[in-house]
């Protein structure tokens, strides 16, 4: 890995129909505690890894998109539906989701987002900032797209 050149993460979707290569390192590890992201890979959190877009290529087929909101799409496999990637419409980054990559143990993640939806027994024992979802104004003007969840 001395030669940047030489860089270069892979990943795809569990039957195989969705590989990517990245040639630059991944940013801005991170788990992320929202609620859309829980909805979105139907887990607990999601763990993202930044790819600068235009490192990114499909090599072979393409995620079909979900648009999650009105700020950001989701990525999965349409064959498998694996979850593969967050990214929001006006970025330089998509967010590859960690185990989608062949090697997940290269990426370490930084902090943890969205923690104010964070499940009461989860605990995670790092020392990683803890961060709640920013209140932006792009968040408060968000049109959700989920399906909404029952009032209870
Ligand atoms: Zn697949
Ligand atoms: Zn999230």
């Amino acid at each position: 890995m001395n030669n940047p050149l030489d860089l270069k993460f892979t990943g795809g979707c569990q039957c195989g129909a969705v590989r990517y290569e990245v040639r630059a390192p991944l940013e801005m590890v991170h788990y992320c505690h929202c609620r859309m992201c829980q909805r979105a890979v139907g887990n607990a959190f999601a763990l993202i890894a930044g790819a600068p877009r235009d490192k990114l290529s499909w090599v072979r087929g393409m995620p079909r998109l979900f648009n999650s909101s009105s700020l950001a799409t989701r990525g999965f496999c349409n064959e498998c539906g694996t979850p593969l990637t967050f990214g929001y419409h006006e970025s330089m980054f998509t967010y590859l989701t960690i185990g989608s990559l062949d090697h997940p143990e290269m990426v370490t993640p930084e902090r943890h987002y969205g923690i104010e939806s964070a499940i009461p027994w989860l605990h995670i024992d790092d020392d990683l900032p803890r961060e709640t979802t920013p209140d932006d104004p792009r968040y408060l003007a968000m049109v959700v797209h989920q399906h909404a969840l029952p009032v209870s």
